[in-house]
């Protein structure tokens, strides 16, 4: 009897984590998609402060605007709501540098406890969680330490702390919103080339170049075979057949 209890309960649990797992990869799209947002104050100086102060849901608009004009080309009317949460004193765990399975899944729980002690009510049922570490206009960041886990639906995104930087900020938190529904990089990320075609914006323009849109996912436009420029806005971006594809806007045929 108490077998048998015992195998139901673990049932249940498996069941539980099967549904969650499958909703991270099956978002239903008609419905509302909220992400808070947690400021962190990465290096703690006066500026990031003053400048985390003054952030509200209105910085984040634009976003909200970009992923609605870009899912109508793919036959969809989706809805973002950015909400800013309450700023995170702790720093999340430093995502590792080398690309070892054991390291990144040691992060990954890491990241997800952290999340889970952190991530603080915004008001709403949140379906993506992105702690934005600010950083001090002088420093220089490394785009790969900006990441987001399907799994858990949850990121860290690296900013710069500046108002001139807000229009860019927001391509990064775009591109690491969709990571978060399942969208994969595409460009390299030794050399930050956008792959052809997927990484293009208008894969079939003749002549090829330059481009005058980034792939949101390849964050590049490219402006000849090996040579690219950084979007510095969203209305530099848009979002390709593959990305639509990858995070449920379009179905594979
Ligand atoms: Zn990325």
């Amino acid at each position: 009897m108490f077998k048998t209890l015992r195998v139901v309960i673990l049932l249940g649990v498996l069941l539980v984590v099967a549904v969650n797992a499958y909703q991270d990869h099956h978002h239903n799209w008609t419905q509302p998609v909220y992400v808070a947002l947690y400021p962190v104050n990465v290096d703690g100086s006066p500026e990031v402060a003053s400048y985390i102060h003054a952030l509200s849901d209105k910085d984040f608009k634009e976003i909200e605007g970009y992923l609605n004009t870009q899912s109508k080309k793919y036959g969809q009317n989706v809805h973002f709501y950015y909400r800013l949460g309450d700023e995170v004193k702790a720093l999340p765990p430093v995502v590792p540098k080398n690309s070892g399975v054991i390291s990144a899944m040691m992060w990954s729980l890491k990241f997800r406890y952290y999340a889970h002690k952190n991530a603080t009510d915004v008001g709403v049922p949140t379906n993506l969680r992105l702690f934005l570490q600010y950083h001090h206009t002088d420093k220089r960041i490394l785009t790969e330490t900006s990441t987001a886990l399907q799994n858990g639906r949850i990121g860290v995104v690296n900013l710069f702390a500046s108002g001139d930087k807000t229009t860019n900020n927001n391509v990064v938190i775009a591109h690491e919103s969709l990571h978060g529904f399942g969208a994969t990089d595409k460009y390299n990320l030794a050399n930050g080339i956008p792959n052809y075609p997927d990484g293009y914006a208008n894969p079939a323009q003749n002549p090829l170049y330059p481009q005058k849109y980034a792939e949101l996912m390849a964050v590049h436009i490219p402006t000849s075979e090996t040579k690219f420029v950084m979007a510095r806005a969203l209305n530099q971006t848009m979002i390709g057949e593959l990305t639509a594809k990858e995070i449920g806007w379009v179905q594979d045929k």
